[in-house]
């Protein structure tokens, strides 16, 4: 599995404890309509990685199979909530897309037989198919069946950031729910509850749609500072404009997550922009606030015409990058930071 995944995975799989209030409507909602006989075979969440599809999937998986279900949680005392607790219940079964891989038939199959045996304990089972957007065509047909054929009392979960990638067949046998994010007061005082006083409200635009990566983030700068990679961004721009020989160390850090670390590298541009265009002013929840002076004097060295060019660069190879994983990664992104010396050299 790639580096960037495992991030994905972790944000999800390391919060079991911790609470996501913007989640807790919808995980009632869900229970009600349990309680109400009114709950379908096949769900479908979609939202960013880190807003909590995985974790609140995994609830609900728990409230299914709990054998003594209260009228707003399972009841984390029967055998089958120990079960789920540590992770060893043979009626959970998840099946987890890796980065750039789809997910095949064989896969497929192999969980639809498990669902058609009966189940080890109680009535129900319940499989969660991370990144269902990775489905190939064979493999979602071969799903399609097991909902349109449910046997017993079992319950098919998909993940996906998106709807647009699943098949509309899959889709039209899915009740899809679209997971938002909290509002700025909310994730201010949930990140109060577990300890972080956020005062830099570019920080939260950036997390914007990723509550769980944002805490992730958090943790990790408490337990090492120099991991800020929007402070890398800029020192990295920078380096790149005064200090050549660090050109590509500048690359490799990029290299690392092209997807978060170019989109980062287009907000700071995105930023000058705005600056630009705004009399030297930036709002105070704008991303690269907090380095306010640096942003003023680049936006001095850059034309508009040069900004959009740019812009339209690293969307390019971060695109480029994402589709083919086995292009040289350093030598784009070096040719890429290149040609942004070169603008900044030309005013
Ligand atoms: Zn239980």
């Amino acid at each position: 599995m790639s580096k960037s995944n495992e991030v994905v995975e972790s944000v999800e799989a390391v919060f079991d404890n911790v609470s996501t209030p913007w989640l807790t409507p919808f995980y009632q909602q869900l229970q009600n309509n349990f309680h109400q006989g009114r709950f379908p075979h096949g769900l479908l969440f979609t939202g960013s990685g880190g807003i909590g599809k995985y974790k609140i999937a995994k609830q609900l998986a728990q409230f299914l199979l709990c054998s003594n279900k209260q009228a707003n949680d399972a009841c984390f005392q029967c055998h089958s909530c120990q079960l789920m607790a540590a992770n060893n219940h043979l009626d959970f079964q998840l099946l987890a897309a890796e980065k750039n891989k789809s997910i095949g038939i064989d896969q497929v199959r192999a969980l639809t037989e498990t669902l058609n045996e009966r189940p080890h304990l109680g009535n129900n089972k319940v499989v969660v198919i991370k990144g269902a957007d990775q489905l190939t065509e064979s493999a979602a047909n071969a799903l399609l069946k097991t909902l349109e054929e449910p046997q017993g009392d079992s319950y098919l979960i998909l993940l996906a950031r998106t709807h647009h990638q699943l098949m509309p067949t899959l889709l039209s046998r899915l009740q899809q729910t679209h997971l938002h994010s909290p509002d700025d007061q909310m994730l201010i005082d949930w990140l109060y509850q577990l300890g972080y006083q956020v005062s830099d409200l570019g920080v939260l635009r950036w997390f914007q749609n990723s509550p769980l990566a944002l805490l992730n983030h958090l943790n990790a700068l408490k337990q090492d500072a120099s991991l800020d990679t929007r402070r890398q961004c800029v020192e990295g721009l920078f380096n790149v404009l005064f200090q050549p020989i660090n050109l590509f160390a500048f690359a490799q850090l990029i290299a690392k997550d092209v997807e978060q670390n170019l989109l980062l590298l287009f907000h700071l541009l995105h930023d000058i922009h705005k600056l630009k265009l705004n009399h030297n002013q930036l709002n105070q929840d704008a991303i690269y606030y907090f380095a306010l002076p640096q942003l003023q004097t680049w936006q001095t060295q850059l034309s508009l015409k040069s900004l959009r060019v740019l812009s339209a660069e690293i969307l390019k190879t971060r695109h480029l990058l994402m589709e083919h994983s086995a292009l040289k990664k350093e030598l784009l992104i070096n040719a890429l930071l290149i040609k942004i010396k070169n603008k900044f050299k030309e005013s």
